[in-house]
């Protein structure tokens, strides 16, 4: 278990002060002279030293995203996006950096947009994050106040403005390129990849995205060393992170945890154990709602880290873990998931703006135990169409959890078929 002063957000529960005076109580802001003088160069190989990886989902490292940034401008400028638009199913732990540890986010942002050479940072917020938004912008105002943000931030002589601007509430703008697209004014829909945004990104300029727990995390570990970060968790699983833990626990809420905590210690230490104890699970989507789930055999030994969720064929995502006990209808709450990306697709590729329809039908039909033993091969088929076929991972988002559900708990989902026969041994 993570001891307390390993923690990064000291604040996170939101008893203390979130103004900059606590802010700085807490240590921010102390030494940001010192950081940026190590340059830009030492800053980024620090931030690849610590092993941080991306914390919005993909798991991307960090210090080597920066690194593709142009190291001399062409003539056009920089940017640094943070990505605030949280909205990932059972997520919900930007939402409390940002209304308790706003101050992080906004020192992470200064020495990563100084470590990639961008004089403007933006922060992508969600729309319905509409009293963050509010207090963001307070920590932001009273930033430039003291001079830690504006034409010669923190005194450092680095200019930088950081700009928040608020999303109308579209879960396809947490992609990137979307993401980009919208900030520009335009609709919410991903780019093709390649040009990458580090070469072609915000207005046609060199930009990186990143999430805010990945960049409020920046200033502990330059504080603290990468070695220090990089001693907790697991090998190439390094650091901390915020898991948010909901469903059918005693105690749901928020946590920062070492990378690699077993899954149950996780939910028994810190969300008071399942509802009706442990023997009473059924199921757990670990990452998000587009993170594969897993049965209960699979989650006694679970270990909480990109690389071991991967391994099972299923994914960190977000950490968000959603916990279904014995009265939980895995079925209809994978199909309400279903419904959800129908919804969110923005329609610009064929296998996803119609196979999210098609898939979202089918799971319907299953759980109104209409659907035959070939329908739902069928549903399998469509589900392999899909992933791996859009031009942005929505596609995959949305097959995901299907495919996990086949994949995990699949004698549940037969056994809704009109024409289920249970196999000879079993009967
Ligand atoms: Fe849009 Fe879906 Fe295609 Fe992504 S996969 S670009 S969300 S239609």
């Amino acid at each position: 278990m993570l001891n307390d002063s390993d923690r990064i957000y000291q604040n996170l529960y939101g008893a203390g002060d979130w103004h900059l005076p606590g802010a700085r109580a807490r240590g921010d802001y102390a030494d940001i002279g010192q950081i940026l003088a190590r340059g830009r160069d030492t800053i980024i190989e620090e931030v690849k030293a610590s092993g941080m990886r991306g914390r919005g989902g993909a798991g991307f490292p960090t210090g080597m995203k920066w690194s593709f940034m142009p190291k001399q401008s062409d003539g056009r400028p920089s940017y640094l996006v943070v990505n605030a638009d949280e909205s990932e199913p059972g997520t919900c732990k930007d939402r409390d950096i940002i209304r308790n540890e706003p101050h992080k986010l906004v020192e992470g942002s200064l020495i990563a947009g100084f470590a990639m050479g961008a004089h403007t940072g933006f922060i992508y917020i969600r729309g319905e994050y509409f009293n963050e938004a509010a207090r963001l912008q307070t920590a932001i105002d009273e930033a430039y106040a003291a001079g830690l943000l504006g034409p010669d931030a923190a005194g450092t002589g680095w200019a930088f403005d950081l700009v928040l601007h608020r999303g109308a509430g579209a879960y396809i703008c947490g992609e990137e390129s979307a993401l980009l697209e919208s900030l520009e004014g335009k609709k919410g829909m991903p780019r093709m990849k390649p040009p990458f945004p580090a070469a072609m990104g915000l207005y046609g300029c060199p930009t990186t995205v990143n999430n805010v727990e990945t960049i409020a995390g920046i200033p502990t570990i330059l504080r603290r060393g990468a070695a220090w970060f990089s001693g907790l968790g697991r090998p190439k699983n390094s650091g901390t992170k915020i898991f948010c833990i909901s469903g059918h626990v005693n105690r749901p809420c928020n946590v920062e945890e070492e990378l690699g905590i077993p899954l149950r210690e996780l939910i028994e230490t810190h969300a008071g154990g399942v509802r009706g104890g442990w023997d009473n699970l059924q199921a757990i989507i670990p990452g998000g709602a587009s993170m594969p789930i897993l049965n209960k055999t699979m989650c006694e030994t679970q270990l909480m880290d990109f690389d071991s969720l991967s391994a099972v064929r299923s994914g960190l995502g977000s950490g968000a873990v959603i916990v279904m006990d014995q009265s939980a209808d895995v079925v209809k709450a994978i199909w309400r998931l279903s419904k959800f990306f129908k919804h969110e697709s923005c329609g610009q590729c064929t296998p996803c703006r119609e196979g999210t329809g098609w898939m979202m039908r089918m799971m319907d039909r299953i759980v109104q135990n209409q659907a035959s033993m070939a329908d739902i091969a069928l549903l399998e088929q469509v589900c392999a169409q899909v992933a791996g076929h859009t031009i942005c991972a929505f596609g995959d988002a949305a097959a995901w959890p299907i495919q996990g559900l086949f994949r995990a708990l699949r004698p549940l989902v037969e056994s809704r078929a009109v024409d289920y026969q249970p196999a000879l041994a079993a009967a």
